[in-house]
């Protein structure tokens, strides 16, 4: 089978108020590189993604050119475009210019492959992920990395009781990326864009990819084996846990090192 276009859609516009930091999170430095660094290094060293749509905020869009895409060399960067006020409006955003148009219109969509959209602030994306993410949206046209939940979850009514402790076999906490044909999430947006104000006034928040598919579309989505390790740095301490995977993996290189010489 002929290899597909895939587009990355990383986005970098939120304001990450939960880091309690002067700097937006995604341009914090983590072993002296933007945290922002990392994703994108993934996409551009990956055979399965061919270029990248890069969303971040409106004002910082020329230091994300200069110091970013172009200081490192990101040559899969095909445009740096303005997010919205939350993650779905910097997603339609990124699809409008991944589709080639204003508007992420599906009925004039300027992309015929596949869409893989990667929250900037997860560091920790691999090759592997992408080619298990690429072989499932293959076979079933929508597909997010998860992993099984270790803890159990509860369901807490608006005063912190507990009401509900659905079976944790069937939990999985979801990560990204979220991959989708190119046709189905622009439609699928087209259509969250429409029925935005609706979904606000009925109190629905729109927290991933994945529900816009699930809920404005008929297509099932799979859920494929992230890892334990793709966490989103979301507090300062996901800062601490995220050097300490790093510093894990120059461990394990200097182990494979040794033990090639030996
Ligand atoms: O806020 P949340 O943790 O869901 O953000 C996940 C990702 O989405 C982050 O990489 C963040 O920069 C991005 N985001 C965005 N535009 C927003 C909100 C979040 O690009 N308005």
């Amino acid at each position: 089978m002929a290899k597909r276009r895939c587009t990355a859609i990383v986005l970098a516009a939120g304001r990450g108020s939960r880091m309690e930091s002067a700097v937006a999170k995604q341009y914090m430095l983590l072993r002296g590189r933007p945290l922002i660094w990392y994703a994108l290094h993934a996409v551009e060293e990956s055979s399965v993604i061919d270029d990248c749509i890069l969303v971040t905020g409106t004002e910082d869009i020329c230091y994300v050119r200069e110091e970013i895409v172009a200081k490192y060399g990101f040559s899969k960067v095909t445009a740096v475009v303005a997010g919205g006020k939350e993650r779905y409006d910097s997603v339609y955003s990124g699809l409008a210019a991944a589709a080639g148009s204003g508007t992420a219109d599906s009925r004039a969509p300027g992309h015929d492959g596949y869409i893989f959209i990667q929250d900037g602030a997860r560091p920790f994306l691999t090759e592997e992920i992408l080619e298990r993410c690429y072989g499932a949206v293959q076979e079933d046209h929508a597909c997010v990395a998860g992993m099984p939940v270790k803890d159990t979850i509860k369901v807490v009514d608006g005063s912190g009781f507990a009401r509900q402790t659905p079976d944790r076999n069937y939990m999985w906490q979801v990560q990204t990326p979220q991959v989708f044909d190119a046709a189905l999430i622009l439609s699928a947006y087209e259509r969250l864009m429409q029925e935005k104000e609706r979904l606000l006034r009925e109190g629905v928040s729109i927290t991933d990819d994945a529900m816009v598919v699930e809920t404005f579309t008929d297509c099932k989505v799979r859920l494929v084996e992230g890892d334990y390790r793709n966490i989103k740095v979301t507090t300062p301490e996901d800062m601490a846990v995220a050097e300490a995977f790093l510093n894990c993996g120059d461990t394990l290189q200097q182990e494979g090192q040794l033990q090639e010489k030996i």
